[in-house]
């Protein structure tokens, strides 16, 4: 089981799109996949369709509440996402971890409880709030890797630094293992000259990490949630659509890549 957290303190950088719809084309792919919205404005939870007075065991309880874990499956056209939706009594979970003696710890935990385990996902994805709060801290000492998404603007490399110490602590203290899965340029405008330039100033300053699939801003991709459903079953032909299946390809690939490295 992959864990993944989508993270970025930045608000609006494509954290939740890239959950939703990386989680669709994974899924499409033919992986178990459970999305995790850890988010207290639940965007990922209304972006799929799942309405507030649905969401019976939610984020907050997977982190407080011991109560055996439940996720909700969405159906897709292709297949099936499970998700664990965010209720607003999220809000309160930050102070609330903070008098817990295991702040940290509590969703590594969680996820290894039988009734996860038992539902055999392949992927676990997890997005994060725009903050480093022990909500992202959790994120990132339950997960196997963290991905990036980063807007292509200008100040696009703005805060990572604060982002790459935050992960380099949480090997340090809590969990070793901790990869960078990638960092993932979103809202691209390809016809833009100030894109191409981020593009080109991003991948000279981060290297391999950077993901050559690059997300375009794409209108179709922002008008999906309204309509409860991903960019795949949305409009499945759409630039936005081919993009998160690309994606989906590299980080599968990438992944394999990496496993024959190991073993080679
Ligand atoms: P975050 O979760 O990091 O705050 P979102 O995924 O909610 O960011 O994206 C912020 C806004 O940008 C949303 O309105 C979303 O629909 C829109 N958006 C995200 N990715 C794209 C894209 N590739 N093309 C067009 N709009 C996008
Ligand atoms: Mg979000």
């Amino acid at each position: 089981m992959r864990i993944i957290a989508i993270a970025n303190q930045k608000g609006g950088v494509g954290k939740t799109t890239t959950t939703i719809n990386l989680g669709a084309a994974l899924a499409e792919a033919g992986k178990r996949v459970l999305l995790i919205d850890l988010d207290p404005q639940g965007n990922t939870s209304t972006g799929v369709g799942i309405e507030p007075e649905q969401r019976g065991f939610s984020s907050y309880d997977l982190l407080l509440s011991g109560r055996k874990p439940m996720p909700l499956e969405v159906k897709t056209a292709a297949s099936s996402l499970w998700v664990i939706p965010a209720t607003t009594d999220l809000a309160s979970a930050d102070i609330e971890l903070h008098a817990h003696e295991k702040r940290s710890f509590l969703l590594s935990q969680a996820l290894r409880r039988k009734a996860l385990m038992e539902m055999a996902f392949d992927f676990v994805l997890i997005d994060c709030p725009p903050s480093l709060n022990l909500l992202t801290v959790n994120a990132m000492v339950a997960a196997t890797s963290v991905l990036v998404p980063l807007q292509a603007e200008f100040f696009a490399l703005e805060g990572l630094s604060q982002l790459m110490m935050t992960i380099r602590e949480i090997r340090a203290k809590a969990n070793p293992a901790l990869r960078i899965e990638g960092v993932v340029l979103t809202m691209a405008d390809m016809r833009n000259r100030l894109s191409q330039h981020v593009e080109a100033d991003v991948r000279a300053t981060l290297g391999e990490v950077v993901f050559n699939v690059v997300i375009p801003r794409n209108v179709r991709i922002s008008e999906a949630p309204s309509y409860a459903t991903t960019i795949l079953d949305y409009d499945p032909s759409s630039k936005g659509a081919l993009a998160y299946r690309a994606l989906a390809r590299e980080l599968l690939e990438r992944h394999d890549g990496q496993k024959r490295g190991e073993r080679g």
